[in-house]
């Protein structure tokens, strides 16, 4: 530990973000980087507790409480304190295949965790995490690293999000040759198409991906497994299986005016975004434009605040979001203690940005969605909603129910559903002969992740659900463990 009283003396003082009236304007990252001097002060606060709850990962009343790939935190903490930077990255390659991705975008379980957080702010874990591997990569300690031996066995992975790459890595490193499968045209999952530019700078994701290809995994794109390769011929080809295709299949919303042109899956809109600024700046013009537009997100999360802050670049006229939960309270409810993650109001980055350039937070709590409204030629202009009451069940029905006399009508261009997603698309298992579970994700059980056909392993959200980046990486590590077992007959991957 590297100062007894740090705690006691340093206050939390987090990362800060670009002004959101100047960070609108372009598609960067918008966190700034703290100083070395800034992070050795926030790494002194870490108490190296006797029982440290930060690493521990799990679930706690749902919730992931703690990290979820057991990162060594106190000891990185230490060594950052200590100016030990290439001792830290070493602790934290450990654990993590990709600190550059969660130090952006994992929402940090291990701070709601953190035992200093009982009493005062926790530790900045999040941003010592980046401020670690960017350094890495700074002064360029970050090097491939390929296999010394290769097995001779042949690994298929179908999907290149953070689960496929975790379980790519981890079999790459010892010895077996893998391929991964990814139907779209670049990898990545949803660290490329999904999650926009400004939170994740697809440059750091594409440096991962040239790392893993110069240590020897194999890429192919464009290519759907099911469609454009017959799931069970990777079966014939290959002597294992892991598929890591995400949960993709959005949740809709049926009711009437659904069909209007203007409605759409938050994912159209944040897939086309980021393919035509990666494509041609946004020359092509490929891409749904709120340029000028009244926007309405239905549902909220990051997929949610995604949409927000990536209309408000483009140009929206004007941007609510509606969400059909109460307001969460701006401290931990009794029944949410520590070591839980903490359900509460948050201001996440596209909702500053919406208030700083609207003059108010977009969120609508308590909101139903009834009916889509359109003209004559079938265009969206508004829809009408009313407000729910949570604390009046109805009998056999939803959790809340509709309060008489709220119902309004909202003007609006475009929506978005941020719904969340009902797990993976059925054609892989239909061909393999699958067994899915009530959820519809694949089967296959957590630690094993070994499905009912033999050699075909599952992990990342098409077998846990819509979940974090940190437990995709947990799964696709697991799962090539497994792999390694299945293929070996023993292992010694973590
Ligand atoms: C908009 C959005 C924002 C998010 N923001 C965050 C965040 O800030 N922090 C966080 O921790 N989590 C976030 N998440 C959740 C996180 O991105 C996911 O939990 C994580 O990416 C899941 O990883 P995965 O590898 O299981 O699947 P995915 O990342 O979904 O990757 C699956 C891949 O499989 C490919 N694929 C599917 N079917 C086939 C097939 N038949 N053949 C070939 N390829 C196929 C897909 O094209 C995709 O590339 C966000 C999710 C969304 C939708
Ligand atoms: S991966 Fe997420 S939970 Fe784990 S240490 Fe990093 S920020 Fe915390």
């Amino acid at each position: 530990m590297g100062k007894p009283t740090g705690f006691k003396e340093f206050p939390r003082k987090a990362a800060a973000y670009k002004d959101p009236l100047e960070r609108i304007r372009n598609w960067d990252e918008f966190v700034i980087p703290p100083s070395e001097d800034e992070l050795v002060v926030q790494g002194a606060r870490c108490m190296d507790c006797g029982v440290p709850f930060c690493h521990t990962g799990g679930l706690m009343a749902n919730m992931a409480a703690g990290c979820p790939i057991n990162n060594l935190i106190p000891e990185w903490n230490d060594l950052v304190y200590n100016r030990r930077w290439r001792d830290a990255l070493e602790r934290l390659h450990k654990t993590n295949n990709f600190p550059e991705f969660t130090g952006r975008v994992c929402p940090a379980p291990c701070e709601g965790s953190c035992v200093l957080g009982i009493i005062e702010p926790p530790v900045t874990i999040k941003n010592i995490e980046q401020a670690i591997i960017d350094r890495g990569f700074a002064e360029g300690w970050v090097q491939p690293r390929p296999p010394r031996q290769r097995t001779g066995k042949k690994v298929a992975i179908v999907g290149s999000g953070p689960a496929g790459l975790a379980a790519a890595a981890q079999l790459n490193s010892v010895g077996h040759n893998v391929t991964v499968f990814e139907r779209a045209d670049r990898i990545g999952g949803l660290l490329m198409y999904g999650i926009p530019n400004m939170k994740l700078d697809k440059a750091i994701v594409q440096r991962r991906v040239d790392l893993l290809a110069a240590e020897g995994v194999e890429f192919v794109t464009n290519t759907e497994i099911g469609k454009d390769v017959p799931a069970d011929q990777l079966r014939k080809d290959y002597d294992a299986v892991i598929l890591c295709v995400g949960a993709t299949r959005p949740r809709d919303l049926p009711i009437p005016g659904r069909d209007l042109k203007g409605v759409h899956f938050a994912m159209e809109l944040l897939h086309s975004n980021t393919k035509s600024l990666l494509d041609s700046g946004h020359a092509d013009g490929r891409y749904i434009d709120a340029a000028g537009k009244k926007v309405i997100v239905i549902g909220g999360g990051d997929t949610g605040t995604d949409c927000i802050g990536t209309v408000i670049r483009q140009g929206c006229e004007s941007v609510i979001n509606f969400e059909i939960v109460p307001r969460p309270p701006d401290q931990r409810a009794p029944n949410n203690p520590w070591p839980q993650w903490p359900r509460v109001f948050r201001v996440d980055y596209g909702h500053a940005e919406a208030k700083a350039k609207f003059g108010e937070d977009p969120r609508k709590f308590c909101i139903e969605t009834l009916e889509f409204l359109g003209d004559d030629d079938g265009n969206l202009r508004g829809l009408r909603a009313c407000q729910v009451d949570w604390s009046k069940p109805v009998p056999n029905g939803p959790p809340f129910s509709r309060i008489e006399g709220t119902e309004m009508e909202f003007e609006c261009d475009l929506v978005f559903l941020a719904l969340g997603f009902l797990g993976p698309e059925p054609t892989i298992a239909e061909q393999l002969g699958l067994e899915t579970d009530r959820r519809s994700n694949f089967k296959a059980e957590y630690g094993k992740y070994a499905t009912n056909v033999e050699g075909v392993f599952a992990a990342g959200d098409c077998r846990r659900g819509q979940s974090l980046v940190v437990w995709a990486i947990n799964e696709g590590r697991e799962a090539a463990r497994e792999c390694d077992r299945y293929l070996m007959g023993s292992t010694v991957l973590p």
